[in-house]
């Protein structure tokens, strides 16, 4: 199939009504995402929209594309791991430039009003809209998005390295920044977040124990390789006791196995947005005031303080690119624990790019 006008448009046009675009979308959750041609989407006011370059495949995808996360937008465009150019700005929209990189996370809107809102929890607004869940993300050649919501990205990365930021990057960050000081810190499941979040904690001066599914020794080599001190199996008790831990994988048995290695007083923090029931367990494991707690969406302000700890560490991001009408592919090798480091949808003419 030759891309549409659309997939070839240069970023500072402005595009008219009648044009198109590619999109994998969700008509049915449980069901594969199907290419779609799409109208592309016109900005509302204080949007903008952007010619999307690369767009990074996390894990929530699949969460929603397995109908587990409840009422998702339906037909749903995916994905928001977005990187993109502005091609068009609403109205009252003047924060942005046309032609600038940017990129659009999970967080697409907040009412700013809610007693969350005020109390600086943004993450946790009552009324919050999420990007690609509630309103069309980044598996398409365009998207428009609230420009205040927009993260504009350091200069040192491609457009490909920076997708894994916005969410890996951010929620890991986030969940990094709830598990405490604490010097020895284990992160179960080595994915996109983990290997992320190695680089800032061994930049941080922490050591960092991997746990990934057991038996897997690519995962664990991958895991040294980007700065963990032990790599083992979930399975395994780490060599000392931790003191915190972050669980990145939606296994809800690493719970007790979490609390189990961290040491009185340590916290075991869930970084992701679902998980598989938690068994039960012995009250011991969480006594000794060990405390477990999870991380939900993010906030600007996460968004600001990872992008300027980003360049300095400075994180790189470990990627494997798709094309966009590949992302059932990607998504079955994240599914199956194949993909090391962060799985990216490049569109269009960045696809060339990406590979060469
Ligand atoms: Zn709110
Ligand atoms: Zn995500």
């Amino acid at each position: 199939m030759s891309p549409p006008a659309a997939g070839r448009h240069v970023p500072s046009e402005p595009m008219s009504q009648d044009q198109t675009m590619r999109a994998m979308v969700l008509e049915q959750t449980r069901h594969p995402l199907v290419l779609r041609e799409r109208p592309v989407p016109g900005p509302g006011p204080g949007q903008v929209q952007l010619k999307i370059a690369a767009c990074a495949v996390c894990r929530t995808d699949l969460h929603v594309v397995d109908g587990e996360l409840p009422d998702p937008k339906l037909p749903l465009i995916i994905g928001h791991e977005i990187v993109g150019h502005v091609t068009r700005l609403g109205d009252g929209a003047r924060r942005l430039s046309m032609g600038q990189r940017v990129g659009v996370p999970w967080l697409g809107w907040t009412d700013g009003v809610c007693s969350f809102c005020k109390a600086g929890n943004e993450n946790l607004c009552a009324n919050a809209r999420f990007t690609g869940y509630t309103m069309d993300g980044g598996y398409a050649e365009f998207t428009v998005a609230d420009e205040r919501f927009c993260v504009p990205f350091p200069e040192m990365y491609s457009d490909v390295e920076a997708s894994p930021l916005l969410c890996a990057g951010l929620i890991g960050y986030r969940s990094l920044v709830m598990a405490g000081d604490g010097e020895r810190l284990g992160l179960y499941g080595f994915g996109a977040a983990a290997h992320i979040i190695t680089q800032v904690a061994v930049h941080q001066g922490r050591s960092v124990y991997a746990f990934t599914r057991p038996g897997d020794g690519q995962a664990q080599q991958f895991a040294r390789k980007v700065g963990a001190v032990w790599a083992g199996g979930s399975d395994q008790r780490p060599p000392e006791e931790l003191d915190a831990a972050i669980i990145f994988a939606p296994v809800g048995a690493l719970v007790p196995a979490a609390l189990a290695a961290v040491r009185k007083g340590g916290r075991v923090v869930c970084g992701g947005i679902h998980m598989s029931d938690i068994p039960s367990f012995p009250y011991k494991l969480l006594w000794g005031e060990r405390s477990l707690c999870s991380v939900a969406n993010l906030t600007r302000r996460d968004a600001q303080e990872f992008m300027r700890i980003a360049p300095e560490v400075p994180v790189r991001t470990s990627t494997e690119t798709f094309r966009l009408e590949q992302a059932n592919e990607a998504l079955e090798q994240l599914r199956s624990g194949k993909l090391q480091g962060a799985g990216v949808l490049v569109m269009g003419d960045s696809v060339a790019r990406a590979q060469a």
